[in-house]
């Protein structure tokens, strides 16, 4: 079963793909982990994204969906969640094309809503685990005392994402809301989009996300 989460910067939407990963067995393909990669393995690709990113403007249509179609074309997979693609119309066509060329279909779009005042808060506060990208909340998910990762056990290696702060998020969220919220009325008009509360506690979040497959 293939899905994707869609919803703003700060959502959520990582960390509840790495639950479903967990659980189901499902494979995450985030493009926002693909291009900071590129950015930190240094590759060409790497060098022409990492300014754009750091602003939190959106990458070009044709890189992302380069890397998306790779991955379709490589990787086998009990259900890939899409995590941070589409966010563009073009993106959404060329992923039903894609998914159509492997004989793949797309079963659920799940629309994470958070209002804006929590995203501020949320993404601001956030740090990520260098070892496996578990994602930690300042105050509602510490880092442990002892500095080891909860899930891998690496030590004292949180990062904060580079382009975590009010500036670049001013302009992530201004892009979501002219370039990926379209995606909402695509998807729906489709008869594929199902909304849950992105607010709830983590768990019940999953919980909601969980009975969406299920249905
Ligand atoms: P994310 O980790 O999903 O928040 O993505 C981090 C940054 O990577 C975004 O602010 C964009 O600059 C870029 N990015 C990730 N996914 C996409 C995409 N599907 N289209 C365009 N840019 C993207």
């Amino acid at each position: 079963m293939n899905i994707i989460l869609l919803g703003p910067p700060g959502a959520g939407k990582g960390t509840q793909a790495r639950m479903l990963v967990e659980e189901r067995g499902m494979v995450q393909l985030s493009t926002g982990d693909m291009l900071r990669e590129a950015k930190d393995s240094g590759t060409e690709m790497g060098n022409i994204v990492a300014d754009v990113m750091a602003r939190g403007a959106l990458v070009t249509d044709e890189i992302v969906i380069g890397l998306i179609k790779e991955k379709l074309e490589t990787v086998k997979a009990n259900g890939f969640i899409f995590d941070g693609f589409p966010r563009t119309l073009a993106q959404a066509d060329a992923l039903g094309d894609l998914l159509e060329a492997v004989g793949e279909t797309l079963a659920h779009v799940v629309e994470m809503r958070v209002d804006d005042e929590a995203l501020v808060a949320r993404i601001t506060a956030r740090s990520t685990c260098g070892g496996c990208g578990e994602v930690y909340n300042d105050n509602t998910k510490p880092i442990p005392s002892d500095g080891a990762c909860t899930n891998c056990g690496k030590k004292d290696d949180f990062k904060r994402r580079a382009d975590d702060n009010e500036e670049s998020l001013k302009t992530r969220l201004m892009e979501y809301y002219k370039q990926t919220s379209p995606l909402i009325g695509y998807y729906y008009a489709k008869g594929k989009l199902s909304r849950v509360d992105g607010l709830g506690a983590i768990d019940a979040v999953q919980a909601e996300i969980k009975s969406v497959l299920d249905s």
